[in-house]
């Protein structure tokens, strides 16, 4: 049968059939642990209950009704979602791409219409080496990724693309043309590179200077490293100040149970520079998907579920760390073990492409990140006994 869809996501062989939990089915019945998830999707699995019930009964009450009309879905998440992430104002449209360009407008407009001094000469965003913000645009030349942007331009203008973790370049680059840095606080699709800790600082001093915080959020957002923002892991600060307090999130991924959905968040002095006809969506924030995304929101947030997924997460850190050790004196090329939760992977100095093969081979999807990283993103709820598969299979598939 000829296949009209495009090839831009290369030679794709595998039919997903059916999915379960943390597993998921081929069209010729073999079985697959999905440590891909969706690329970062599917935070509670497959056939989660709550999401389906959600959707259901918004289902049952419509599908679709315009943002011209208050919904109650859009409302209900709303609410939940500032109050556990700390935040005053959302925004909702249907991707992480999305929830970039409105970040990135909304920091520009802020700095044109906000309270404070009108200041339109501060336009400049800054970005990283490695960073993955999306496709579009205003996303796209604001990822640090020149395989991504090769062959697009031109690129808007006012991009500032500096080395990460590089916290000397960060200083250096602070100007009265800055508007806001964009940041993943650990950088997924790039290679699962953590920020330093002085960098960090370097953060903290730009956002001292009023210069905005864009957290993108996108991959590391939601429990995926063990707390509700990745930004949060970078401890508490006096008074128990968290010492990475962004003014914009923006959230995707697993933010719609699996239906497209996405967020920015917004503290208030950013929300008062916005005004009527500024930004809109057709379908952001589709009730549908804001109802499974209220489902989602509060499997994460139930009494126990975060300390009990950390738990999970250490066992499977250990795990990884003991394999790519016993590995290592084998004689493969592998480690240090990277990222943060099930936001998680190793170096591989072997060929990555096959070692992808052979896990798959072994009933086992895991994806890459940048050029020689293997990822696992594990769905949130998996449980020990299949964390313990994840281990023998990545085990049986990595022989020399
Ligand atoms: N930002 C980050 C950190 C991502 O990981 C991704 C997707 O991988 C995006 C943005 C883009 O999201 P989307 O593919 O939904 O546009």
């Amino acid at each position: 049968m000829k296949n009209f869809l495009l090839h831009n996501y290369g030679e794709r062989d595998l039919v997903i059939a059916r999915g379960e939990g943390s597993w998921v089915w081929d069209d010729k019945g073999n079985r697959y642990l999905d440590c891909v998830a969706g690329v970062a999707v599917n935070a509670f699995g497959h056939g989660f209950a709550p999401v389906l019930t959600a959707i259901r009964e918004q289902l049952a009450g419509y599908l679709h009704a315009s943002n011209l009309y208050l919904l109650p879905a859009q409302m209900e998440l709303g609410e939940a979602l500032c109050a556990a992430l700390k935040m005053d104002k959302v925004f909702f449209c249907n991707s992480g791409t999305e929830a970039n360009e409105g970040a990135i407008k909304f920091a520009r407009r802020f700095w044109m219409h906000g309270l404070q001094e009108s200041d339109s000469s501060r336009f400049e965003i800054l970005t990283f080496t490695n960073s993955f913000h999306g496709r579009t645009y205003g996303s796209m030349a604001a990822t640090g990724q020149e395989k991504i942007r090769k062959g697009f331009g031109p690129l808007p203008e006012g991009f500032k693309v500096l080395p990460v973790n590089d916290a000397e370049a960060l200083r250096a680059a602070l100007s009265p043309k800055t508007a806001a840095i964009l940041f993943e606080p650990i950088l997924a699709e790039g290679g699962i590179i953590s920020l330093d800790d002085k960098f960090i600082k370097v953060l903290q001093e730009a956002q001292d200077q009023g210069i905005l915080l864009i957290a993108d959020e996108i991959q590391t957002g939601l429990g995926r490293t063990g707390t509700l923002l990745g930004s949060w892991n970078f401890g508490q600060g006096k008074d128990n100040k968290l010492v990475l307090n962004p003014d914009i999130i923006t959230l995707a991924k697993p933010l719609g149970g699996g239906l497209p959905l996405g967020a920015v968040l917004m503290k208030e002095k950013i929300a008062e520079a916005i005004h009527v006809g500024d930004h809109g969506s057709t379908f952001g924030g589709n009730p549908v998907a804001c109802a499974a995304g209220l489902a989602i929101l509060k499997a994460l947030t139930a009494d126990g579920f975060l300390a009990d997924m950390q738990k999970r997460m250490e066992v499977l850190h250990q795990g990884l760390v003991a394999l790519v050790e016993k590995k290592s004196k084998m004689g493969i090329v592998c480690g240090p073990v990277l990222g943060k939760g099930f936001l998680t992977g190793f170096k591989y100095g072997g060929d990555l492409a096959a070692l992808l093969a052979a896990c798959r081979k072994q009933g086992l999807l895991v994806h890459r990140a940048g050029a020689d990283v293997l990822r696992l993103l594990p769905p949130l709820n998996i449980s020990l006994e299949e964390i313990a598969e994840v281990i023998d299979r990545l085990d049986r598939a990595m022989i020399k």
